[in-house]
């Protein structure tokens, strides 16, 4: 059985102690590929360099919108560069909005998810989409901008079913974290509705460990408690949830089989 863990962090210093021994830790549990995202200039260029190191560990650039304001003049130009010329940057990521964190910088925000799209237009690249506390906010962004369609993945969905048909019907896909396995998860209808074949597994690690690990550091292995909770939502084996999400993933970010 193979899993993609679509969304880690592996550059955050969380890892700096056993970063090789997570590596291994996940290849141990299935997972086949892992995509690590930057959220800076600094960051991005960090998860290259981890990415290059290992056949089956891959990146992705971009500036996080909590990071927007933060950018210097020549970052952006920077992250279009790198996800030009590295073969190893498989997405412009992680990208989007939060106004939940930042309640100050969304002029920022806006400009630099913006320009973030742009250059993902012009390398016909995909993109992982951040969006929290604005979901009514990133659908008039999209009509205002007049993105009707867009290869990707909003991340970590938060939404409910009226937003994930929105990102659905401009041909994204969908991706849960661990935060599915909460006891408190109140969003079954949303985990039902989004079809398989648009569905991906993340962890966001070291982020939202799943719920028996409840307080630990979570890591690409724990996607594995991803795929059991939708397989238990979709009543499918587990076998199945993993290679219909292998192979989203691996058609979105074109990876390659191994
Ligand atoms: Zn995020
Ligand atoms: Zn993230």
């Amino acid at each position: 059985m193979t899993y993609i863990d679509t969304h880690t962090h592996l550059h955050f210093e969380e890892f700096d102690g056993d970063r090789e021994a997570v590596i291994t830790r996940a290849r141990e549990a299935g997972v086949a590929q892992i995509i690590t995202l930057g959220t800076g200039l600094t960051s991005s260029t960090q998860t290259l360099e981890i990415a290059r190191r290992r056949p089956h560990v891959f990146a992705a650039a971009g500036i996080h919108p909590s990071e927007a304001h933060l950018a210097a003049p020549g970052d952006v130009d920077a992250i279009r560069d790198l996800a030009k010329q590295e073969a190893k940057i498989v997405a412009i990521g992680e990208i989007g909005l939060d106004f939940y964190w930042d309640k100050t910088y969304h002029r920022e925000q806006y400009q630099m998810f913006r320009a973030m799209l742009r250059i993902a237009r012009e390398l016909a690249m995909p993109v992982a989409i951040h969006n929290r506390s604005a979901q009514r906010e990133m659908q008039w962004f999209f009509q205002e901008e007049k993105i009707t369609t867009l290869d990707g993945v909003m991340h970590c969905f938060a939404g409910e079913v009226i937003d994930a048909r929105f990102y659905l019907e401009m041909g994204l896909h969908i991706s849960f974290t661990a935060d599915i396995t909460f006891p408190n998860f109140s969003r079954g209808e949303v985990l039902k509705f989004v079809p398989l074949d648009r569905l991906l597994l993340e962890t966001d690690s070291p982020f939202i460990p799943p719920s028996p690990l409840r307080k630990q550091r979570n890591e690409p292995a724990n996607v594995v408690y991803v795929a059991e909770k939708l397989a238990e939502i979709h009543r499918k084996p587990r076998e199945e949830i993993a290679r219909i999400t292998t192979g989203n993933a691996r058609r979105l970010f074109r990876l390659p089989q191994e």
